[in-house]
Formats: C-alpha cells, structure tokens, sequence
C-alpha cells in the first residue's frame, strides 16, 4: 500500500492580467494559455504551474506532508471506535 495525495481543487479560468504575476512563483517561466496552476496551501506561495506546486511540496513541505498523513490515519482510527 501506498500514500497518494490527493489535491482536491476544481478547475477555476483566470485571466492572466488579474493576476498579481504571470510568472510561476517556482520556475520563474510565463504562464501560457490552458497550464495548469494552483497554489501552495502550506505556504504563501500563490501561483505555480501545477507539475511545479507537487514538486515544492515534496520537496519543501515534506514534514507537514507526512504529519497530514499521521493525522488522516488518526482521525481514520478514531471514527471506527
Ligand atoms: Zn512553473
Ligand atoms: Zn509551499
């Protein structure tokens, strides 16, 4: 067995120009037309290609990743007592 994580989210069209940057806060390119973005709930960062959002959480956000996943199986335990 393994952990997957699941990023819930729903498509939502933005236009670039009422953004703050059209850049992706992590690989610094321009957004094009139909990539998919979103941000990081761990921290400020707003904007990012979403290929980029999964490798900064893995790579930054690792520690609050497994704590997610200790506290999922917790919560798991306790609904079936
Ligand atoms: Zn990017
Ligand atoms: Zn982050």
């Amino acid at each position: 067995m393994v952990n997957i994580l699941w990023r819930e989210g729903w498509i939502k069209p933005f236009l670039t120009e009422s953004l703050p940057s059209e850049n992706c806060s992590i690989c610094k390119k321009e957004f094009k037309n139909m990539d998919f973005v979103t941000s990081c709930e761990f921290c400020g960062i707003n904007m990012m290609h979403d290929h980029c959002a999964n490798q900064h959480i893995i790579l930054e956000h690792d520690r609050q990743i497994k704590d997610k996943i200790n506290d999922h199986k917790e919560k798991r335990l306790h609904s079936f007592q």
